[in-house]
């Protein structure tokens, strides 16, 4: 029998898609509660505390609005089981995360001969994926016109699609979605806690999932943030879904939601009191800084790394706020891998793309300062020097100097 040494993890810069760096403050959180069991007061009060706040970072009154223990796809099999055998969807994928949205969907909407017939990517019939090219942004005339070609029950899209830092149309989706009497579900788990919407501005949107630990910068395992609108919830409660942990009304129990309305929580399965207090105090972080302000310092140091690259001859793709995406100058192309390797090799942890074409991803999760967007650029000029690109660092960041001075 082997028992390994005790395991360090070094801190590293996360300067990719996410996770985003943790606030000390919710480490310390989670560090400093006690052992309490999932139904003593406290931890009780706390889920409802947390439900409360996420309500309004989320702007919305929907009554099914909580989270679901674990990571993004945890908040989206979620959602997705809303959708039953033989249901009509069209899904609309532009990147890595939609995708495997579309893959989920794909499972969900097969019949036991769809599942047979290919049982890790089944390809049911009443599942329309519509493909948007990578780099593109799915446009409410792409969406307008797919759904008043197929007439589906449930449409999908992916908020902000992080495998190419493409912003979609959530006002087009929406729209569409109303004209044409779609229910539409979107994955949100890159764009809350840092773009500025709010749910309830979406009405035909019935239900949304999204992440701990992109901008609710809450990683040490705790909730993706999920919501529902009664249209759903009624649906479901006449309808039924293949999954108890992950039933959109019964995981809602715990949380203190009980027959559509706010009330005493019901046990449904164990949750922690770490868990709980870190994304207690993840929210308070967010409504603190508020939702508009962290959406504008987003924008605000994004515009600087993408000036600050484009200054190093890149070409960015991308137009996230939380995220860079681009292509390295004529010839360095094609050593983005290595480029990246080297990087997380000495604790820089950028990205590639997951899916084609390879581009290098940097994210600025929490990296809200002058002193954090530098040390980045630096880090990056770096890299790409030692790969051979002819760049004059110091120009690079006196541009970044001037951004942020000028
Ligand atoms: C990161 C991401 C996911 C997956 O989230 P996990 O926390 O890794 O499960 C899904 N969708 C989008 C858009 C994402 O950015």
């Amino acid at each position: 029998m082997t028992i390994f040494p005790a395991l360090e993890i070094p801190n590293t810069l996360a300067a990719g898609p996410g996770p985003g760096n943790t606030d000390p403050r919710v480490l310390e959180r989670l560090c400093k509660t006690g052992v309490a069991d999932h139904m003593q007061a406290d931890v009780v009060r706390g889920m409802i505390e947390a439900k409360q706040m996420l309500r309004e970072v989320w702007g919305t009154k929907n009554t099914y609005t909580y989270g679901v223990a674990g990571t993004g796809f945890s908040g989206l099999d979620c959602v997705f089981s809303l959708i039953l055998p033989g249901d009509k969807v069209v899904a609309f994928v532009n990147g890595t995360f939609s995708g495997i949205d579309g893959q989920a969907i794909r499972m969900k909407a097969s019949s036991i001969q769809d599942l047979a017939a290919d049982p890790l990517n089944p390809k049911p019939a009443n599942v329309t994926v519509v493909n948007v090219p990578h780099g593109q942004s799915v446009t409410g005339e792409i969406v307008d016109a797919e759904l008043a070609k197929h007439k589906p029950m449930w449409a999908f899209m992916a908020h902000w699609e992080t495998g190419s830092g493409r912003v979609n149309d959530l006002k087009g989706f929406n729209d569409a979605c109303a004209k044409h009497g779609v229910m539409g579900i979107v994955d949100a788990v890159s764009s809350l806690g840092v773009a500025d919407f709010s749910i309830d501005d979406y009405p035909a949107i019935v239900a949304w999932a999204s992440c701990p630990q992109k901008g609710v910068l809450s990683l040490p395992l705790t909730y993706a943030p999920v919501s529902f609108r009664d249209e759903a919830i009624n649906l479901l409660a006449r309808r039924g879904c293949y999954t108890y942990v992950h039933h959109p009304i019964l995981e809602a129990r715990h949380w203190g939601i009980v027959d559509g309305q706010d009330a005493a929580a019901v046990y449904h399965r164990t949750h922690s009191s770490y868990a709980v207090a870190a994304f207690h105090e993840a929210l308070r972080i967010l409504l603190t800084h508020t939702v508009k302000q962290k959406a504008a310092d987003y924008a605000y140091h994004e515009a600087a790394l993408k000036q600050a690259v484009q200054a190093m001859g890149c070409e960015v793709t991308s137009n996230m706020t939380s995220l860079v995406v681009l292509n390295l100058p004529g010839n360095l192309a094609g050593k983005e891998k290595e480029l990246v390797t080297k990087c997380r090799a000495e604790g820089f942890a950028i990205w590639t793309t997951l899916s084609e074409p390879v581009q290098i991803r940097i994210g600025i999760l929490n990296q809200l300062t002058v002193e954090a967007i530098s040390d980045i650029i630096g880090r990056f000029v770096d890299a790409m020097i030692n790969m051979g690109a002819d760049i004059d660092k110091e120009a690079v960041m006196q541009g970044l100097n001037a951004y942020y001075t000028g």
